[in-house]
Formats: structure tokens, C-alpha cells, sequence
């Protein structure tokens, strides 16, 4: 059996994430001279508990998986702060980032690019024991089999290559690799994007089991709203690398407060019929703009339906709202730009919703 560590969902961060900023640069011309950057994240800043799942959603290309590859450091942070069980990984040596890794691992979007097809399961789940202890063949056959049953795979299939499996199954196996180490936390890339939809839900559940037996805490980084609900304990939306509103999970979903959180969760099927009554969808018109050039005031500006002037030229701060939930926009933290009453006046607009 795996070594079953419950932790409590607990108030006490396990990873708390500070002004995070990944640029990539861009050169241009004969010279190659560095004219611009992408902000593919720009000052992401969260915290997640020790045993909860923090969802992160948002439309492709908005840098969430850049957040999720940044923290673990698989990309080199431009600044900020990732601070995992006490250590900021995004300024340790090699040496201790290569001993940090073993309590941080990845489970990947696409099982079949992520596993090498040349290698056999075994030597892939064992491939983290090879690189991070010096157990004997044995006792790693042993971890290797140990992991095998706890996703749910069969012993007598340690010797096949990745190609005999399928999507599923390929998925277990980037699982029981991610958990060879005995990690504390993980993140979680789309892990279902590339699978069946009748597949998805078994895989979920997998994650769920993990989490319950070992204490897991995980960043679950998916463009699946509904999947998202089912895992997540809170959830952050991310628009053109920052994040628009941070909320409980159940609180995001009965009553979005941000404009885009607004129009994302309007496109997603309601199960409580008292609130999908009351729901409208909302179609946003216009193109995401380029993170090599973000609108200079709120990035969202450019199709919100309750853009005002002060939204153009001033960026919005991640605020607290209300107890818990965190917005990044003036109808909510400028009081003079949402009206005498301010943020109670614009929650209201925000129940009413928009259509367009
Ligand atoms: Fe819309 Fe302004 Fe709020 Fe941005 S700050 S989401 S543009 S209302």
C-alpha cells in the first residue's frame, strides 16, 4: 500500500504564490535585439492549502499553464515568489531545486507526448527512484508495483510500452510516476483535455482517491468549467496572464462577481434550476488582446460590458471583496467608479446580469 499520510484540509498554506511573472522576450530584426516581451503571466499572486484543490481556469492562451510550469519551476520565473513548504523555489541553487523536486510533480495534458514511448512502464514510473534515491532494483520493483495497483494498473502489463495502453491508462501511468516520489504537492496540466469524455470522469476520480489517501494538495489547471466544480475547492480565472477573481468554488459558481468570470460561467450548464433560471448567457464581442501588448488599464477593457473610464488607464488590484473572494476590478474596489454605494450597487448589477 501506497504510505497513507491524510492531511485535513487545512487554512495553513502549503504553496503561496507572490507577484509571479513569466515574460518571454521578443528580438527582432537583423540584430535580434529584444523589442518586446510576451506577459504570459503578469503579478499572479495566490495562496493553496494543504490538501486543497485550487482550480485554475481561463481561455487558452491566458498563461495558465505557464503559472502551473513556472511554480515548479520547469520555466525560470522573470519575478516573484513561489513559496512551496516553506522554500521559495523560484530562487533556489540547481542542487536544491533538484532535492525540492521529489515533494513537487506534474501530471501532464497529453499522456502520450509526456511518456516516452521507447521505455517500459515500469522503467517510466520507476524512472523518479532512479534519478532521486539509491534503492536497490528490488525494493524499486516493489514501490513500482505498489504504485501500479494504486491507480489501477495491472501488474502483468510492467513490461509493455506506452503504445499498448490506452488514453486512460497512459494517463494512470503519469500519475504513478508523479506519485513515485511521494509527493506533497502537484500540479495537474489539463490532465483529462486529451482524453475521452466517458474516460475523464474515471481519471478525476483517481485524483480524488490520491488526494484523499495521501493528503495531497494540487493545482488542477483546466479549460473544463464543469470538471473544474467537481475538483476544485476554490478557483481562480485567469484572463491574459492575471487573475480576475479568486473565490470558493460554490460561491464562484452561484454568483460570479467579475465580468469575465461573469461570461465564462454563463456558457456552463447550471444544475441548481433556481439559478440557471436567472442566467443568461453572455457572448463577449472582440479578440483577446496580445500579451505582447495588454491594454494599458484593466486587461479586460477591451470587451467588458461594464467598462468604464477609469478601467482604460488603471489597472485594477486582486482585492478582497467580500470574506474570501478576491476581484480584480473597479465596479468592486472604486468605490467613486462604481457609484456612491459602490461595491453592494455593483454586486447587484452583477446579479442582474448583461447580455450582449
Ligand atoms: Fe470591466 Fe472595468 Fe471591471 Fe475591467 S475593471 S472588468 S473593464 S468593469
Amino acid at each position: 500500500m501506497l504510505d497513507a499520510r491524510p492531511v485535513p484540509k487545512s487554512a495553513s498554506p502549503l504553496v503561496q504564490v507572490e507577484g509571479l511573472t513569466m515574460h518571454f522576450p521578443i528580438y527582432s530584426g537583423v540584430l535580434r535585439r529584444h523589442t518586446g516581451d510576451v506577459k504570459a503571466v503578469d503579478g499572479v499572486s495566490f495562496t493553496i492549502n494543504a490538501g486543497e484543490t485550487l482550480g485554475l481556469v481561463g481561455e487558452s492562451g491566458c498563461g495558465k499553464s505557464t503559472v502551473g510550469r513556472a511554480l515548479l519551476r520547469l520555466y525560470e520565473p522573470t519575478a516573484g515568489r513561489v513559496i512551496i513548504d516553506g522554500e521559495d523555489v523560484a530562487s533556489l541553487s540547481p542542487e536544491a531545486l533538484r532535492k525540492k523536486r521529489p515533494t513537487m510533480q506534474m501530471v501532464f495534458q497529453d499522456p502520450q507526448a509526456s511518456l516516452n514511448p521507447r521505455m517500459t512502464l515500469s522503467r517510466i514510473i520507476g524512472e523518479p527512484l532512479d534519478e532521486h534515491t539509491d534503492w536497490a532494483e528490488a525494493k524499486k520493483l516493489d514501490r513500482i508495483h505498489e504504485l501500479m495497483d494504486a491507480v489501477g494498473l495491472n501488474r502483468r502489463f510492467a513490461n509493455r510500452f506506452p503504445h499498448e495502453f490506452s488514453g486512460g491508462q497512459r494517463q494512470r501511468i503519469g500519475i504513478a510516476r508523479a506519485l513515485a516520489l511521494d509527493p506533497k504537492f502537484i500540479v495537474c496540466d489539463e490532465p483529462i483535455a486529451a482524453l475521452d469524455v466517458s474516460i475523464q470522469a474515471q481519471v478525476v476520480n483517481l485524483l480524488e482517491d490520491m488526494q484523499e489517501k495521501l493528503g495531497l494538495t494540487y493545482l488542477f489547471i483546466s479549460h473544463d468549467l464543469s470538471m473544474v466544480r467537481h475538483i476544485a475547492d476554490r478557483v481562480a480565472v485567469m484572463y491574459l496572464g492575471k487573475i480576475a477573481e479568486l473565490s470558493p468554488r460554490d460561491d464562484l459558481y452561484a454568483r460570479p462577481l467579475h465580468p469575465y468570470a461573469e461570461a465564462l460561467l454563463s456558457a456552463v450548464n447550471e444544475p441548481d434550476p433556481a439559478i440557471a433560471a436567472k442566467r443568461r448567457r453572455i457572448i463577449l464581442s472582440g479578440d483577446v488582446p496580445s500579451p505582447a501588448n495588454p491594454p494599458k488599464g484593466c486587461n479586460f477593457c477591451t470587451r467588458c460590458p461594464k467598462v468604464m473610464d477609469i478601467c482604460r488607464t488603471v489597472k485594477p488590484d486582486l482585492a478582497e471583496v467580500e470574506p474570501g473572494r478576491l476581484v480584480a476590478c473597479h465596479l468592486y474596489t472604486n468605490t467613486s467608479a462604481a457609484g456612491s454605494t459602490g461595491a453592494p450597487e455593483a454586486t447587484e448589477r452583477n446579479q442582474q446580469g448583461e447580455t450582449r
